[in-house]
């Protein structure tokens, strides 16, 4: 019997999650399995929809087997799960129901059944052989062969992933130009005189996700256009194999018919000087033909190494825009945004406290959020920030910490419940006097002020009081334990908040 009427799938996929509440962890049922949708049963199989790809990645590791027993027992035979990971953009062009390359796929292959196709109109005259990279079949970790359903604008592979839009590219003052660029060339492409437009940064701060998202935006307002993303090496390995195959004028003739052309990282085009000097007649096409080309790179043209004259001098023709590491704003926002993505609920001070501390790498900020909800899950831990601070620890190294007096003296104001400018007054009530003298303690212990320094932030005070205060606690860390206890506890609430 096929089941896929909505409120029969419901029901049975109810009776599951019933029994499966049983047997996991109140955490790891919110997280796995709750945000879990079930789209059909059909010939033995349940497809499901799941919010990505690290979370199908994740259900197949530790609990599909749980899924299909309970399935088996729920509905009395065996049945195979399907997964569908939902696609962040929504417009039809970019939503392949049946098997897009699954997102977070580091590089989305060519399905089976994909080639890339000349452009419809010159068909005729076009014939561009598939190199055995394209034919690579993208087979789904569940053993199925996915084919993407034909779309409208792109009878070829655009390889163009759906996940890179503009809508996911935080804005901020480290990428503001470069964004700003590649959205008015998106927008028209080939009519504004960033032709080409090269982006330029470090690594992951998100080039290939800005340069991904132009010609996502324009396969989806202009539909009749084509444009096509592609690595620099890929380049290189299709022209290379272009020529052993003798195909290399349709290979030309391929990427001349683009109307966006975006290639990724050519720095990589470094000494390869046959590929270069294709690469030269194809720009030097489609800049004539008014079609739109987009690079990125590791560092602006004109440091470009190895790369011959006549390209560097192009490739300042248009516009050149870099990305910078974001700011501690950006980043939080990144982090909020990929959080949400990611149908994970994370507080709003562990998301600060990642921020603070990874600061040049977007990918790494991505790494820590995605290490955090597995260790989460997987040791059924809370997410706190004790938890973020072990995942730092291992993504980055160390938690780099920028400790300040005045960090310290909120701390230990908000800790005691007092004003905060009490402890920079001259106030001797016996209760400020003791988180005075407790916050010049600590300020000697996790930062590198100086005791005259010290002394300065706490209303000019001199360094011998500075001294007085930090024997004081010292003495009282030794005789009174519950006290020694209290200030383990303010240390490292300082520490974690990174104050
Ligand atoms: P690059 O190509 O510069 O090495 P990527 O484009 O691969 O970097 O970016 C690394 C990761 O960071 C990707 O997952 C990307 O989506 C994300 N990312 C980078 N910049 C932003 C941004 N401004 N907003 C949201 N996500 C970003
Ligand atoms: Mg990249």
């Amino acid at each position: 019997m096929d089941i896929n009427q909505t409120e029969a799938l419901k029901k049975i996929w109810d009776d599951c999650l019933s029994h499966i509440r049983s047997s996991v962890t109140k955490q790891s049922f919110k997280t796995w399995f709750e945000p879990i949708v079930p789209l059909e049963l059909v010939d033995g199989e349940l497809k499901i929809r799941v919010p990505s790809q690290f979370f199908h990645e994740w259900l197949e590791e530790r609990y599909y087997p749980l899924i299909t027993k309970t399935l088996a027992d729920v509905l009395g035979r065996e049945v195979k799960i399907s997964h569908y990971v939902l696609p962040d953009g929504n417009s039809p062009a970019l939503s392949a129901p049946e098997g897009y390359p699954a997102e977070g796929s580091a590089n989305p292959v060519a399905p089976t059944n994909q080639v890339p196709q000349p452009r419809p109109s010159e068909r005729e005259s076009v014939v561009y052989s598939p190199t055995p990279l394209m034919r690579n079949a993208y087979t789904a970790p569940l053993g199925r062969t996915y084919g993407i359903t034909s779309t409208p604008s792109a009878s070829f592979n655009s390889f163009l992933h759906p996940r890179y839009t503009f809508e996911n590219f935080i804005k901020g003052d480290s990428n503001q130009l470069a964004r700003a660029a590649a959205l008015a060339v998106a927008n028209n492409p080939g009519g504004t005189s960033f032709n080409p437009l090269v982006i330029y940064g470090g690594v992951g701060l998100g080039k290939t996700h800005l340069i991904q998202a132009i010609g996502n935006h324009v396969l989806r307002q202009h539909k009749a256009k084509c444009a096509i993303y592609v690595s620099s090496e890929k380049f290189t390995v299709d022209f290379v194999d272009s020529i052993q195959r003798d195909t290399i004028n349709d290979f030309s003739a391929f990427y001349r018919s683009m109307d966006v052309l975006i290639v990724d990282d050519i720095q990589f085009f470094a000494g390869k000087e046959k590929t270069q000097d294709s690469f030269f007649h194809i720009f030097n096409t489609l800049h004539q033909l008014g079609r739109q080309i987009v690079l990125s790179s590791d560092r602006p043209p004109k440091e470009l190494k190895g790369l011959d004259e006549r390209l560097i001098s192009r490739f300042q023709w248009g516009l050149t825009a870099d990305i910078q590491p974001p700011d501690l704003e950006t980043r939080i926002a990144i982090l909020r945004n990929k959080s949400e993505q990611e149908k994970m609920d994370i507080p709003q001070d562990i998301i600060e406290f990642i921020a603070a501390n990874v600061t040049s790498n977007i990918r790494e900020l991505e790494g820590c959020l995605i290490g955090l909800l597995a260790k989460a899950s997987l040791e059924d831990r809370e997410i706190n920030l004790a938890l973020a601070q072990e995942v730092l620890k291992s993504v980055v190294g160390s938690v780099k910490y920028h400790i300040t007096i005045e960090g310290i003296q909120r701390s230990v104001c908000e800790f005691f419940d007092i004003p905060e400018d009490l402890i920079r007054a001259k106030t001797r009530k016996q209760e400020v006097v003791s988180a005075r003298q407790i916050a010049m303690y600590l300020a000697k212990e996790l930062t590198n002020s100086s005791l005259k320094t010290i002394g300065l932030h706490f209303g000019g005070r001199d360094h011998s009081t500075v001294i007085h205060s930090y024997q004081t606690v010292e003495d009282q860390l030794r005789s009174d334990e519950k006290f020694a206890q209290t200030l383990t506890q303010l240390r490292k609430k300082i520490e974690l908040a990174g104050r």
